[in-house]
């Protein structure tokens, strides 16, 4: 950016100098010029004042040490006079510039170049009131000469001017960056602002990717050393089982409960490692998702099904009610939600207690809402158990095969069908999952 910034101060200033340089220097000519022909007019009014031929050729005489012609000019361009030349051998000078000039408006002036580039010949002549033009003529330096002497000066302010230059946009482009390089080494810094008002729309955008960045680096982290510490549990207990077989101190009954044990913990690491492997591919937020027309009601009675047996072995009665309803969804998502939610309301519960699971349609949208009767989420976890791994009941979890990811899975897909979830739940009661699906679901 200071590089650009630069580069353009200087691509405008390097021109602009350049330009007025030559301007001044065509300005300067111009006065240069203008000052030769005045003198050159004033001495054409001292001849005018010449009473005779002689008195002119006497002053003639006298001027010609300075440079000064003085040429007699009939009305029809025949020389009478001239004091550098022989006026008998000189051609008709009718068709001068200054002379036709002259003639027409009563004074005229030419410049003409000599051989030489750098002397030009200034031409003033005037009509006497006989008729007869009077012209004075003089060397001087030309434009190019003028421009020539001109030139060291020129090039000793040009680099005078292209150093200032370059100094005042380092300056200035060191100036207008600071304060966004000083912002970017201390993004944190929420008091810090760019001082250009321009500039901040994209700065809190940059702000708040900069802290997402930073949450999700976190987020990952600690994901990490969970899955580790996770993976490290059951490892340790597998590996304890079989250390106790290979040493053949356990009985044939207790190798039965062993092997019982380390099928039981490998189960428990193949869930996790299931999880996680889900977890990771809807964290991929690029990842397609096919969709397609699925009956809530249809899914969520297969899901009852299918849990019943769960159910009874935790001593819960499982009911669906409802009716038949349509949403747009990924079939495996939505039956990923259904499980996990009816799962934990099963998990969750105690003896003797109930789950209900009801699908029906508001205003909305479509509805899931699974209901228990079971042990509750104390208020001040109900924020935090949608994070992985985050469990109330660590032990109770553990024994009944969590893994702290179910809802963390959850609130992933819910997400991604633009859902919204709402939660209720009493310590000793129960707990409420509902499921309010987009607008546009239902029947
Ligand atoms: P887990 O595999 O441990 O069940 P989840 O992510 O599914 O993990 O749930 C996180 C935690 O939320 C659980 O450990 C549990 O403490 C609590 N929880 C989830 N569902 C219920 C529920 N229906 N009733 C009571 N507590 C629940």
């Amino acid at each position: 950016m200071k590089k650009k910034i630069n580069r353009i101060l200087i691509l405008i200033t390097v021109p602009a100098i350049l330009l007025t340089a030559v301007l001044i220097t065509y300005l300067y000519y111009g006065l240069f010029k203008a000052q030769i022909l005045d003198e050159l007019k004033s001495y054409s009014y001292v001849a005018g004042d010449c009473t005779d031929l002689q008195a002119l050729r006497e002053l003639g005489e006298e001027l010609e040490p300075a440079g000064v012609r003085i040429t007699l000019i009939d009305g029809d361009g025949t020389v009478r006079i001239d004091n550098m030349a022989d006026s008998a051998q000189m051609e008709n000078h009718s068709d001068r510039p200054e002379v036709q000039e002259a003639l027409e408006d009563g004074e005229g002036s030419d410049v003409r170049e000599s051989e030489t580039l750098s002397v030009s010949t200034y031409y003033y002549a005037v009509r006497l009131a006989d008729g007869r033009l009077l012209r004075t003529a003089k060397d001087a330096g030309s434009l190019y000469s003028v421009l020539l002497r001109a030139l060291p000066m020129l090039c000793v302010i040009l680099v005078v001017l292209l150093a200032l230059c370059f100094m005042v946009a380092h300056y200035t482009t060191g100036r207008l960056v600071r304060p966004i390089e000083r912002l970017a080494a201390n993004l944190d810094g929420e008091t810090e602002t760019s001082g250009y008002p321009e500039l901040e729309p994209l700065l809190n955008t940059i702000r708040s990717q900069h802290a997402d960045i930073l949450k999700s680096a976190q987020v990952r982290q600690e994901f990490t050393a969970n899955v580790s510490h996770e993976l490290k549990t059951p490892l340790t207990s597998i590996s304890g089982y079989a250390e106790l077989i290979e040493t053949g101190m356990a009985s044939e009954e207790d190798t039965v409960r062993f092997a019982h044990g380390i099928r039981s913990n490998a189960n428990r690491l193949l869930t996790l490692i299931n999880d996680t492997i889900r977890l990771s591919e809807l964290d991929d937020g690029d990842q397609r998702m096919d969709t397609e027309r699925l009956n809530l009601y249809e899914m969520a009675a297969n899901c009852v099904e299918m849990l019943r047996m769960s159910a009874e072995k935790h001593d819960v009665t499982i009911t669906l009610n409802g009716y038949e309803c349509y949403i747009t969804g990924n079939r495996q998502m939505i039956d990923e939600l259904l499980y996990n939610l009816c799962d934990n309301a099963i998990r969750y519960n105690n003896a003797g207690g109930s789950v209900t699971v009801e699908v029906y349609v508001r205003r909305e949208g479509a509805v899931l809402s699974v209901k228990d009767t079971g042990i509750g989420i104390p208020p001040e976890h109900q924020e935090r158990i949608f994070e992985r791994f985050y469990r109330v009941d660590k032990s109770r979890s553990k024994s009944t095969g969590g893994t702290g990811l179910g809802l963390a899975i959850v609130k992933h897909i819910i997400v991604r069908h633009h859902a919204r979830m709402e939660l209720h739940s009493e310590v000793g009661k129960g707990t409420e999952i509902t499921v309010q699906f987009p607008h546009g679901t239902g029947l």
